[in-house]
């Protein structure tokens, strides 16, 4: 049996949705079960560019073209043509008017179809949020529209190589052009950037020295993937999604004055609004993921006989399976009242549930992809189920945006007032 969408999806409990929630998922749902089956059935790996190929606006659009980077293309296409992608973003600048918990139902469905689109986490989501509630009138018209029609793609570049989970320690700088013309010279290095090939540009977390004080504060830059100098290698990761990662080098591009996001007092509220986006939407890719790889199995388990009853009769099989879909279902409450808060603008409030939806999600994945997995025995393996590749994909979210020990350090300080160690 070839890898291909589960046939009887593990959905998600809507108990406390609205109707309009649940119209969406199901609408979601249907889409992503129309792309999946191709969606698996590609390699990813760089077969080359088919008959149907060629350059395109989206994800897959501008690199080189792939069968899976194809059908990722023609998805974003479809979905943002059914207005889902920028559903968060402000009705004025095209969006939907929607909000968070919406660009998460989005998400988590198209990855429990097996289809999850990365570039979401942070495309409309960071930087969408960033430039429609701190950028310009100009950066929202000249940004938003593209990106909730899919046509514009931005990633969002914070981690840096000597700084890693330390993010008070990166040294991109931005400094003033010495001609007067009021232009930024930008210095840095970035590693792990998602989707820097496919993107228009890409909005770097940096510093800029304050003219009053001298000290050095956060600042935001977008900056046009083709600005000469601006330089991304791919690294090569051992994971099978068509999105990749870069490592970035810059030194002393010149950026125009408007590349700054919003004004030079207001990075650091900047930087936090779209941290709590960034962990709804990773939660919400890690649900998707883990409800994936949970109907496989139960799918699996309800057929697979090797005794006198389905290998779902046997408890050590059932349970753990049990125990996978219970941890989803928790992990999704917490991204909800994460997604709710922010919503609603209680933006500290939504740290906290944030990182601990992020936590939650990402765990549960991680264990609902690793029973998954053996409860297909051999299969688990082949590439013909296509679950084995999910253990690499599953780490993604423990380890990205923000790790694990991070997000217990965090609650450690924050929630429990515990000393810090560092
Ligand atoms: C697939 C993928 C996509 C990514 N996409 C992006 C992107 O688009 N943009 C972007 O900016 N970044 C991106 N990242 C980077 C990601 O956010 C970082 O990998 C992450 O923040 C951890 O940083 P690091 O890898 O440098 O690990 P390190 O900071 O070196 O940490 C290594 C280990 O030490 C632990 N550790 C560190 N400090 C502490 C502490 N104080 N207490 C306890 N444990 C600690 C960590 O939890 C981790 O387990 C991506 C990463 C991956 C894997």
């Amino acid at each position: 049996m070839p890898a291909s969408p589960s046939s009887s999806a593990v959905t998600a409990s809507t108990a406390l949705e609205t109707d309009e929630h649940r119209a969406l998922r199901q609408a979601v749902a249907a889409l992503g079960a129309r792309y999946a089956r191709d969606f698996f059935a590609a390699d990813g790996t760089g077969s080359g560019p088919g008959p149907d190929s060629g350059p395109g606006p989206g994800p897959g659009g501008k690199g080189e073209p792939t069968t899976k980077t194809r059908h990722i293309q023609d998805l974003w296409q479809e979905a943002a043509k059914l207005g889902y992608l920028g559903i968060n973003l402000p009705e004025e600048y095209g969006g939907g008017g929607a909000g968070i918990s919406e660009l998460a139902i989005v998400l988590e469905e198209l990855g429990a179809a097996g289809c999850p689109l990365l570039m979401l986490v942070v495309s409309p989501s960071i930087c969408g949020t960033v430039i429609a509630r701190f950028g310009t009138e100009e950066q929202k018209r000249q940004w938003l529209p593209g990106l909730a029609d899919g046509s514009r793609v931005m990633s969002f570049g914070i981690t840096e190589p000597d700084a890693g989970s330390n993010s008070h320690r990166i040294t991109t700088t931005g400094r003033r052009a010495p001609d007067g013309s009021g232009d930024w010279l930008l210095t840095g290095r970035k590693v792990f950037i998602s989707g820097v090939d496919i993107s228009d540009a890409t909005l770097i977390v940096g510093r800029a020295e304050d003219s009053r004080t001298g000290k050095l504060k956060p600042c935001l830059f977008i900056v046009p993937r083709d600005t000469p100098g601006f330089e991304y290698r791919q690294i090569d990761m051992e994971l099978h999604a068509a999105e990749k990662q870069f490592e970035l080098s810059f030194d002393d591009i010149r950026l125009p004055a408007e590349a700054l996001v919003g004004d030079e007092d207001a990075g650091l509220l900047q930087l936090f609004a779209g941290l709590n986006p960034e962990r709804i939407m990773s939660a919400a890719f890690a649900l998707g993921m883990g409800r994936f790889a949970l109907a496989k199995a139960v799918d699996y388990a309800r057929t697979r006989q090797v005794w006198k009853a389905p290998i779902g009769a046997h408890q050590a099989i059932a349970h753990p399976l049990a125990q996978a879909h219970i941890e989803l279902e928790l992990a999704r409450l917490m991204t909800q009242k994460a997604a709710r808060l922010y919503d609603a603008g209680d933006d500290i409030g939504a740290g906290e549930a944030a990182n601990m939806a992020k936590y939650a999600a990402a765990e549960a994945n991680v264990r609902a992809v690793d029973q998954a997995v053996h409860t297909l025995g051999g299969n688990g393996l082949t590439k013909e189920y296509g679950l084995a590749q999910l253990v690499t994909a599953a780490r993604v979210a423990r380890i990205a945006p923000v790790s694990r020990e991070m997000i217990l350090n965090y609650v450690s300080h924050q929630s429990l007032g515990l000393p810090k160690s560092y």
